[in-house]
């Protein structure tokens, strides 16, 4: 960290920086504090590293997680010099004691008050989520950028991202989940918008990535809402998906084994299971599974005409949440949306494609007895009709 507080109380900032000379007198005449704990820390005035302060080895104060590597210390000088290019009048590590929490930088935007927290190493989701809460109390908006070198890129628009990266998934203004990243070493932004998991690990994002001079502000708020992928790149991720659940030898209670039981077949299944959804990042089963468990609890048996009320679909879902067959994401950002969202908005898609009718908000009516293709060629041309039906709609 680049502040600590000194025996009189005040703070002494190593930026704007001062002078070897003049540092290395105040360490041998003064002793430092760290404003979050209190506890004694240490002016470090190497010649490989930055100037900076640091805890004592095995310190429990939360500022210690990983805040001291190099890459995050200057990561958040890169970003606080970002701020002071565009003119926000930043502020390096401010201290709020009314909430006890320092904020890597902060800034005002439009009369709004931003905390900047650059993370680069594990946090613990909760400890995220309520700085964020706290910050929220003291009015301030908080925005998390992970360590770019986190970010493991697959192809042109498809990333891998683990349970970490995953934390710093936050659904913009404009209503699509992004995250954005910054690296030091190649002084990049990196912005992954419109994240659309595929499986656990694997999302289809629009990946931009932005030199440092030029990234602007308004662009961490405005995240494009349009999908970067193809109906045809999805499609072959789904059927990539479906061969590798069917040759995965697997527990007897899996969702192949029960898909079989029930006389189905995962790749004769209709065309409807497995796509797209807004906030199918809420989930952490990827789609195609739990698109398939509700079409298995809820569709599969029904007549034509028949009705069903929104809450039976929600309890089959915390069912099989419960019994671990379906996961939850942990979004310490997103705490305030339901994992029942990416649910209610796959209902509407099915209502779009004529497979369910809306009879009033909490109740619907499968139109006519879904129709489960007996072979292969049958479920290759309800697929090809139904992307060619509803691409538009599906893939906008
Ligand atoms: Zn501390």
């Amino acid at each position: 960290m680049f502040s600590a507080v000194q025996k009189d109380g005040k703070t002494l900032y190593l930026f704007p920086r001062h002078s070897r000379k003049w540092l290395q007198e105040k360490k041998q005449n003064e002793e430092f504090f760290c404003p979050e704990c209190k506890e004694k820390v240490v002016l470090k005035l190497g010649r490989q590293r930055m100037e900076h302060f640091a805890h004592q080895k095995g310190t429990h104060c939360t500022e210690g997680f990983e805040r001291e590597s190099d890459y995050h210390m200057s990561g958040k000088l890169q970003l606080y010099q970002w701020l002071e290019e565009k003119k926000l009048n930043p502020v390096l590590e401010p201290y709020y004691p009314s909430i006890r929490q320092r904020p890597d930088v902060a800034f005002f935007h439009e009369q709004k008050s931003y905390a900047l927290e650059f993370q680069c190493s594990a946090i613990p989701p909760d400890l995220m989520e309520k700085r964020t809460k706290q910050y929220r109390r003291i009015q301030s908006s908080v925005l998390w950028i992970l360590g770019g070198k986190n970010i493991n890129r697959k192809g042109e628009r498809k990333v891998a991202l683990t349970n970490f990266d995953y934390f710093f998934a936050a659904k913009s203004p404009a209503g699509s989940w992004f995250i954005p990243a910054y690296c030091p070493a190649a002084k990049i932004f990196i912005l992954l918008n419109n994240l659309t998991p595929i499986t656990t690990k694997n999302a289809f994002a629009n990946l931009s990535i932005i030199p440092f001079h030029q990234f602007t502000l308004e662009r961490l708020f405005a995240p494009s809402h349009k999908y970067s992928f193809s109906s045809e790149e999805w499609k072959r991720e789904i059927r990539s998906q479906k061969l590798n659940l069917q040759m995965r030898c697997r527990k007897p209670h899996d969702l192949v084994h029960e898909l079989y039981s029930l006389g189905l077949n995962i790749s004769l299944l209709p065309p409807f299971i497995g796509i797209p959804v807004r906030s199918a990042i809420l989930l952490e089963s990827p789609p195609l599974i739990w698109q398939t468990y509700l079409f298995m609890d809820h569709l599969f048996s029904r007549k034509a005409g028949e009705i069903f009320t929104v809450n039976d679909i929600f309890h089959g879902f915390a069912r099989r949440l419960d019994e671990g067959m379906l996961h939850a994401r942990i979004l310490p950002l997103a705490s305030d949306y339901s994992q029942l969202t990416p649910i209610m908005e796959y209902l509407h898609v099915l209502e779009k494609v004529r497979v369910l009718e809306s009879l009033n908000t909490n109740t619907f009516k499968l139109i006519q007895k879904v129709e489960v293709p007996d072979h292969v060629v049958r479920q290759q041309n309800l697929e090809e009709q139904f992307y060619k039906q509803y691409e538009k709609m599906l893939f906008f």
